[in-house]
């Protein structure tokens, strides 16, 4: 090795030494006479001093020397002296003396900062994503999310879970979003899919006796992109024999309670996690991926405005719609400016307008006078349904509902939007604090309008609640399944369900979703065949590690945990993927390219 020790290593306990570092220049100052480098390399700083009086050669290489120069320095550890030590620092009580150094390459000036965590454009970050990563918080990232892997890998293995990995050339496998296609060579005028995650391979994992299977794995998503979605990313898969959705879920806690608690001890977990059925969820939230760190809950006012003055109100309610809100705690106290802000906020989320109400005065609410309800339709509410909207609400003068009248799916969605931007504005969630939350029983099927066909809520192998099973063909919208999401802080960090391991059920999930016997036996002949040999009963989950790293690192993005992320239009500016190829390249796979028309820059 060209050092004998890395540059965080070095105590007081070294002193007197001779070592040898190699490292970049981190930063270098010149005090006239004296040269001092603080030398980086992947395990920390170490002050070197090159003094001319010991070592002129030495002295000249420091000289020489600038920012992100590759060095290898010979030298004495000494102690730094008094009332210089660097309490900051893990060396920060030590230096080491020049007494040789050798410039093992010589570095033009980066294009942005290494060493401060200074503003960079994305591009540029990513075009340099070599020298982005030499940075600190990048460093601290890519070592953290090394740590959770381990940690995950170990926690499994501890519980007899066996590591298999499966194939990126593989056959599509429907999780709802589009594939990644690699045309075929040999078998002119067919492709692999990449897999959007190895779903089938993990069932027919359990179907060979693998009973506690897991995988690192990298998946393939076509789709859109956004803060927390990336063309490929990381998940970790799992999938157990003989298990209920009791089991998976004690998994899916207890795995991600450890791993908080060993990565982040500094952070509050709350514990123990808490359960909530799809329903529950969305009743009090508006969403099944609920930030639980503060309150905000929805307040159901349908019955108490069934009867409002208010015609939009009324017109609503008659027409199977809802109105519900949130009472916001001292919002009484927000200006009329704000409150048009929200309303604009909301009506982002396609709801037509938001109304406030709040609640004035002083004492007991019994006492509330028409003066003091304040509203822009103050007149159409009486004190007696302000005071039924408090009581439903827990709610104290002071207090401020803002509601939405719509049918259901609009308002809970536009109240989950203002929900969140209230807790932000107002600061109610703890930055510091790590809420895991299950929500489980989601409906199986959800019906789109568009083209007037039933979708997998989660895909199409998950197995109905016993219950339901006689809706699926009458009432399939009513039918209810075994799966079940992990949410934190309002990420949805993955999910996964109990499966289907028979092939009556499976065939007749895919004739609700519109796969006939022919498309079910061309497309998943394999698993339809997989479950007539003994296939047991089975379940399993998917998280993103991109996600669940980017939580305990306290990143909002997650592509400031992966090494190499692409950008939001599915490029990579370090190498320019995705590229042209030659039309000889082309020709061999037997494709031609017909319009480039639609390319994005
Ligand atoms: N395959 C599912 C996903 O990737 C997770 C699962 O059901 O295990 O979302």
């Amino acid at each position: 090795m060209l050092k004998t020790h890395s540059c965080g290593e070095l105590r007081a306990s070294y002193e007197g030494e001779s070592v040898t570092l190699a490292g970049w220049v981190h930063r270098r100052r010149d005090h006239g006479g004296l040269i001092f480098i603080d030398l980086r390399d992947h395990d920390g700083l170490t002050q070197v001093v090159f003094n001319p009086k010991d070592a002129a050669d030495a002295y000249a290489v420091g000289d020489a020397a600038r920012g992100e120069y590759v060095l290898q320095v010979e030298g004495t550890v000494a102690r730094r002296p008094k009332g210089t030590e660097n309490p900051n620092l893990a060396t920060g009580e030590i230096e080491v003396k020049a007494q040789a150094a050798t410039i093992l390459n010589e570095a033009k000036t980066p294009p942005f900062y290494i060493v401060e965590e200074s503003d960079v454009d994305e591009l540029l970050r990513l075009k340099y994503r070599y020298l982005d990563l030499r940075r600190e918080g990048m460093h601290r990232a890519m070592m953290m999310r090394q740590r959770i892997i381990k940690f995950i890998r170990d926690w499994l293995m501890e519980r007899e879970f066996v590591e298999i990995e499966t194939p990126i050339l593989t056959a599509p496998t429907p999780e709802g979003a589009r594939d990644y296609l690699v045309p075929s060579r040999v078998q002119a005028g067919r492709f692999y899919a990449l897999p959007q995650s190895p779903q089938q391979l993990k069932q027919l994992l359990m179907v060979a006796g693998f009973e506690r299977y897991f995988q690192i794995a990298r998946c393939f998503r076509d789709e859109d992109l956004r803060a927390d979605r990336q063309p490929e990313f990381t998940q970790l898969d799992l999938e157990l024999s003989f298990a209920e959705e009791e089991d998976v879920m004690r998994i899916l806690e207890d795995l991600h309670a450890d791993l908080a608690a060993a990565v982040r001890p500094d952070l509050k977990l709350v514990k123990p996690c808490p359960r909530l059925s799809h329903d529950e969820a969305v009743r009090r939230f508006g969403t099944d991926k609920p930030d639980m760190r503060f309150g905000l809950e929805l307040v159901d006012l349908t019955e108490v405005l069934r009867d409002s003055e208010f015609t939009i109100f009324r017109q609503t309610v008659a027409q199977g719609g809802v109105v519900r809100a949130i009472c916001v705690p001292g919002g009484a106290a927000f200006s009329r400016k704000q409150t048009d802000e929200l309303t604009t906020f909301v009506q982002g989320y396609e709801a037509k307008g938001l109304v406030s109400l709040a609640l004035l005065g002083e004492g007991g609410l019994d006492s509330l006078t028409q003066e003091e309800i304040r509203s822009p339709l103050a007149k159409y509410f009486t004190p007696e349904q302000a005071r039924e909207m408090a009581r439903l609400a827990g709610a104290n003068r002071g207090d401020m509902f803002l509601m939405v009248a719509d049918k259901p799916s609009t308002v809970n969605k536009a109240l989950d939007g203002l929900r969140r931007e209230i807790g932000q504005r107002l600061e109610l969630a703890d930055p510091n604090m790590l809420h895991f939350v299950l929500i489980y029983d989601f409906p199986l099927f959800e019906w789109n309008d568009e083209d007037e066909r039933w979708y997998s809520v989660t895909h199409p192998f998950t197995q109905p609640r016993p219950e339901g099973v006689h809706l699926l063909e009458s009432d399939p919208g009513a039918v209810h399944s075994r799966s079940y999401d992990l949410v934190c802080n309002g990420w949805e960090l993955g999910g996964g369900s109990i499966r289907i391991h028979r092939r009556e059920m499976q065939e007749q999930v895919f004739r609700i979703l519109g796969i006939g016997p022919e498309e079910a036996q061309r497309r998943f002949g394999h698993m339809l065949e997989a479950f007539e040999y003994g296939a047991p009963p089975h379940g399993g989950f998917a998280t993103g590690i991109d996600r669940t790293v980017a939580l305990l690192a306290q990143q909002d993005d997650i592509r400031e945990v992966m090494a190499f992320p692409k950008t939001k239009s599915a490029t990579d500016p370090l190498t320019g993927a995705p590229g042209e190829v030659t039309s000889e390249q082309l020709a061999e796979l037997h494709i031609t390219v017909t319009d480039t028309e639609g390319a994005t820059s």
